[in-house]
């Protein structure tokens, strides 16, 4: 049914309600254009209902669950806890999912952007129809657009999603606790959810393709939090090649390779999360002239332009890290471009964290990046063993690495596996977009104790004053 022949005009739509959507229209309605966001499933996109968020409130549940029954006798605290799981994904859902998203369509509304419920496809360079529930459509035109539209995870040969093949998402809205779990894809989502379980009380092990899980960070960060995963009883096997999952219906069995040799394991559920792809082959966009490369990412330039001068393409459907900072990082120069503001992207800092047990964030060059760039530099380490706020925490697992200049001590990239690393490490990140040097970081008092010390024992080091190393 045709709702709507005649077109609404808008002056800036975008299109999703992801990390990078709703960003950007929030930053183009601040900059005075007429904004409508349209969505087709939920606000807050793949990071607050399904990516991000939802896996970090499993994962703190985890800790909660593990501390009480493995990690506090230490400290003198003995006791044995049991798992309502059906409570903990109530809180996940309710309490952190929905209070989240419902606080993103407030500051929508809040900021005039309206919002549309309904499936976006572009009919021509300026109009773009939205389908709603009961087939009603609606033709709107717009003078610049964002498409924010994300990703969709990758389906591999012989694991069809479905009953007990299960997708990130699927795995972070289990009904229960698996006793066996067996995730396909050591990469940070593999590595958190697997990890997660593993401290609910599930049996994991880990298969992954390459020559080490989180393949983004170095290695010496990884044997750290692999350690951690090791001591938790997880199972990790790398160069290993998933070939097919079998439903057997109450187990599901997972027939794998390792150096051509066949394996299978059999377990309650497999996950499969080897990468994610982008949400943009049924939009019609090839049709108007909007370039993507053979992966389906949209080209862009350096102020997420596309080739279609007022179209713009920002987050999981550009080339680059499919991280939700990163969306809306691209969603706010987007909105800046629209405004006629001389912004443009500048990746120099760009943060990965994966949340493991240990946490492990990588921020700017590293040491072999910044040598392939002709820098001169040096790494710096301080280990977390010579921090006192991390020896009280008992989370003494861990280091520190400044990359630095050698002539001047500038900072241009900086590492961290352990306890806290993914906020002590934004104070690396400023240092890097600020161009500091180490004794900048050296001048600060840093509050004692505290885990933010880290960083100016690591500058110290960089200067060749070390005080606690
Ligand atoms: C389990 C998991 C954990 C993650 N953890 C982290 C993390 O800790 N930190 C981090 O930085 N990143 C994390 N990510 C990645 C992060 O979620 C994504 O990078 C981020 O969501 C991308 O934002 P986006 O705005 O590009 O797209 P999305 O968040 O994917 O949003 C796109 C939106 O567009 C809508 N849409 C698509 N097509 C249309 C259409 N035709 N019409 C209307 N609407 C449409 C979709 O419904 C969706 O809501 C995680 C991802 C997963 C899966």
């Amino acid at each position: 049914m045709v709702v709507g022949a005649m077109a609404i005009e808008l002056d800036t739509v975008v299109v999703g309600a992801g990390p990078g959507g709703y960003v950007a229209a929030i930053r183009a309605a601040e900059d005075g254009q007429k904004v409508a966001i349209i969505e087709r499933e939920y606000i807050g996109g793949v990071c607050l209902n399904v990516g991000c968020i939802p896996s970090k409130a499993l994962i703190q549940a985890g800790h909660a669950y593990h501390n009480a029954n493995h990690g506090s006798e230490i400290f003198g605290v003995d006791s044995k806890a049991t798992l309502d799981f059906t409570k903990t994904q109530e809180w996940k859902d309710n309490k952190v999912v929905k209070t989240l998203t419902g606080g993103v369509e407030m500051l929508l509304k809040k900021h005039k952007v309206q919002i549309i419920r309904g499936e976006a496809y572009f009919n021509g360079s300026h109009e773009l129809t939205v389908m709603g529930k009961d087939d009603t459509h609606q033709l709107y035109s717009f003078n610049n657009a964002i498409v924010a539209t994300g990703s969709t995870p990758i389906q591999i040969k012989g694991f069809k999603f479905g009953g007990r093949v299960i997708d990130s998402t699927g795995a972070l809205n289990l009904k229960e606790v698996p006793k066996k779990l067996v995730v396909i894809g050591g990469g940070v989502i593999g590595s958190e959810l697997g990890s997660a379980y593993a401290n609910l009380g599930s049996q994991v092990t880990i298969l992954e393709g390459s020559a080490q899980i989180l393949p983004n960070f170095e290695k010496d960060l990884v044997a750290v939090v692999q350690k951690g995963m090791k001591a938790k009883g997880m199972d990790i096997h790398v160069k290993a090649m998933a070939k097919e999952a079998i439903d057997n219906g109450d187990s599901v069995t997972v027939k794998y390779e390792v150096d051509g040799k066949a394996n299978e394991i059999v377990a309650d559920y497999v996950l499969v999360c080897v990468g994610r792809r982008p949400n943009t082959s049924n939009l019609g966009l090839e049709a108007i002239g909007v370039k993507m490369n053979e992966r389906g990412l949209i080209e862009v330039d350096n102020q997420g332009r596309t080739s279609v001068d007022h179209i713009f393409a920002i987050g999981d459907i550009v080339p680059g890290a499919a991280l939700a900072h990163k969306a809306s990082y691209e969603g706010k120069v987007a909105a800046a471009a629209i405004a006629g503001k001389p912004a443009a992207v500048d990746y120099r800092v760009m943060p990965s964290v994966a949340f493991t047990d240990p946490e492990v964030a990588s921020y700017g060059l590293t040491e072999k990046q910044a040598k392939e760039k002709g820098l001169n530099v040096k790494s710096t380490k301080f280990p977390l063993a010579g921090n006192g706020r991390a020896l009280s925490l008992n989370q003494t697992e861990g280091f520190l690495r400044l990359v630095a200049t050698k002539e001047d001590h500038v900072i241009v990239g900086a590492q961290m596996v352990g306890v806290g690393a993914s906020d002590v490490m934004a104070e690396a990140g400023l240092a890097i977009e600020a161009g500091m040097n180490a004794e900048d970081i050296t001048l600060t008092i840093h509050g004692h104790p505290s885990l933010g010390e880290i960083m100016m024992d690591t500058a110290e080091g960089v200067l060749g004053q070390a005080i606690h190393m």
